[in-house]
């Protein structure tokens, strides 16, 4: 989004904007008591650029009447000072005179918010085709994850033959997605562009989570991959007075984003696989987690899938990965 002169003067005047949408810029409507959503909008181009409308309490004018609204000028010579503040917007005007409400900013306005892509399907489960559904059925899950974590697969386009994972915000918005191929397509997993606007700091099941101030109290298994992350969820729904919730960090380098949010939680459990990359991305958790959370590590003797629904010659050993969460949970 370029700004505006319209943008400069609205700051100038301390008026935060809360979003931008085309020629709009919403802010909390001065004129009236309002909650937290606005209803008033300030033209910041084209033809009637700095007139203003408040659909709720119906205020509109032109720039200057703002102006003058916001830092208490009246009269003619309080319309003639607006008129030069706007002129030298900026330039060695005092800030406000009028306590004006200040409201958070939407991280980054002129970053559009990430989308997964079309061809993604998301069907009921009764509708699902039987190639994707084979595969979560075969991995040991099925309905409750494809509803819990809004899984699809594509048939058309870059991600045909694929099972999609989309990595949910804490509101539920998607982030990032992981779609594994289920015709031996390479690379095994795919993950968005750079140009996609996808996060890297994108955890998945974070949509899941409770709210940030009751974490301490609970804790957190993090595993690599989202499969593994779903496998943990199945045991822990089996043992109801675990305070516990799972996330995955998509692979072996967790990135800073993604160790804040770790950081809320009052235990970690880092499920990192026993490996060289793994023991890797287990010393950087550890570390990050310092003081911040209490860190323990979740070593197991296989995938956490693989220990609940078997695979690769394995058996299913899905009691011993529910003893093994149960002792790293005890502490
Ligand atoms: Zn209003």
């Amino acid at each position: 989004v370029n700004r505006t002169r319209i943008d400069v003067v609205l700051a100038a005047i301390g008026l935060e904007v809360q979003r931008v949408r085309g020629t709009r810029a919403w802010v909390l409507c001065p004129f009236h008591e309002s909650s937290s959503t606005s209803a008033f909008f300030v033209r910041r181009a084209g033809e009637r650029a700095g007139t203003y409308h408040c659909f709720s309490c119906k205020a509109g004018g032109s720039l200057a009447d703002l102006v003058m609204h916001v830092r208490g000028l009246a009269g003619e010579a309080g319309e003639k000072e607006a008129r030069d503040f706007i002129r030298s917007a900026g330039k060695g005007f005092e800030p406000a005179r009028r306590r004006v409400r200040v409201v958070a900013r939407e991280a980054e306005i002129s970053r559009a918010r990430f989308s997964l892509p079309r061809e993604i399907v998301f069907a009921p489960w009764e509708e699902w085709l039987t190639e994707p559904r084979a595969y979560l059925e075969g991995r040991g899950l099925g309905r409750e994850e494809a509803e819990a974590f809004r899984i699809g697969y594509a048939v058309s386009g870059p991600l045909a033959g694929r099972v999609v994972v989309p990595f949910l915000d804490e509101r539920g918005y998607p982030q990032s997605y992981s779609a594994r191929t289920l015709v031996g397509d390479v690379p095994k997993y795919r993950t968005p562009d750079e140009r996609e606007g996808a996060s890297v700091d994108a955890v998945f099941g974070a949509h899941l989570w409770p709210p940030a101030a009751e974490r301490k109290r609970c804790a957190v298994i993090a595993t690599e991959g989202a499969i593994d992350a779903m496998s943990i969820r199945r045991i822990l729904q089996g043992m109801p007075d675990a305070r516990a919730v799972v996330c995955a960090l998509n692979g072996s380098e967790p990135q800073a984003g993604q160790l804040l949010a770790l950081a809320t939680f009052g235990v970690v459990l880092d499920a990192s696989d026993d490996d060289p990359a793994g023991n890797g991305a287990a010393r950087t958790i550890r570390y990050a987690m310092g003081r911040h959370a209490e860190y323990r590590r979740l070593l197991l003797p296989a995938d956490a899938n693989t220990m609940l629904a078997g695979g690769d010659g394995a058996r299913p050993r899905p009691k011993l990965l529910r003893k093994l969460i149960g002792v790293a949970l005890t502490g």
